[in-house]
């Protein structure tokens, strides 16, 4: 049986060139507590199950070669060249290639990804973003290195934000100690904060335009549908993956 992506966002659907999508928890072979499409080869999981379920969604995406990493909710960016097996790098939370047939794979329970397209220089980038990634800007450092590597200019850049822990769930007791106080006007009842409209501010504040940002607006932890950490510690991981098509 073959797999769908279970959201995609209209802001690519105009893109021909471009495969993308984020995979919920169904569709795959590893049991529960990660039943069933667990796509982490570090939670658990059997690796078997976790390669199968990875070809899977490569499959769907009809990308050659499928580039993840073990991120680390720190703010490093790796650029992808030439890569003709899948790889999973180390330590490195966002990923950019300019490269036909490579897919970039994030994985996530609650974190957001933030899936990155410049339709003009042909150029993907795929972002984790948990709160230390908010708080380190990753977007910043990402949508930086576009534009160094790759001359992107970020008015052109279309960006996604995946499903991710929404602004119902997302509680923060100590975010007097955790979070800056520019994230502040993001509180929208007492110490639950909308982290994917930080997101969007910060894509804005790197120069996106707001008429090309599209967020899912799912919540990882209400909807079962979706791993979620704060729901249950043990458990399976989903992905969003961006690749241009070869
Ligand atoms: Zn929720």
């Amino acid at each position: 049986m073959s797999l769908c992506a279970a959201h995609t966002f209209a802001i690519f659907a105009d893109q021909a060139a471009l495969s993308h999508g984020c995979f919920h928890r169904h569709g795959g072979i590893s049991p529960a507590p990660y039943d069933s499409l667990n796509i982490s080869f570090g939670v658990g999981d059997e690796p078997e199950n976790v390669h199968h379920n990875r070809a899977l969604v490569k499959r769907a995406l009809g990308c050659s070669t499928l580039v993840s990493t073990r991120q680390v909710h720190g703010d490093k960016v790796a650029v992808i060249e030439a890569m003709d097996v899948d790889a999973e790098l180390d330590g490195y939370d966002a990923l950019i290639t300019a490269k036909p047939g490579v897919a970039l794979l994030i994985q996530q329970a609650d974190c957001q990804a933030i899936l990155l397209h410049d339709p003009q220089n042909r150029v993907i980038a795929n972002i984790h973003c948990g709160w230390r990634g908010s708080v380190a800007n990753i977007i910043a450092a990402t949508l930086s290195q576009m534009m160094d590597t790759f001359n992107c200019n970020p008015a052109h850049v279309q960006a996604a934000i995946s499903p991710a822990l929404g602004s119902c769930c997302a509680e923060f007791i100590n975010y007097k100690k955790e979070l800056p106080e520019a994230f502040y006007p993001f509180e929208v009842k007492d110490n639950h904060f909308d982290f994917p409209a930080i997101s969007a501010m910060q894509l804005q504040k790197s120069g996106l335009k707001a008429q090309h940002i599209e967020v899912a607006d799912i919540c990882t932890r209400c909807n079962h549908d979706w791993f979620s950490f704060r729901r249950r510690h043990e458990t399976g991981r989903f992905c969003s993956a961006i690749g241009l098509l070869p």
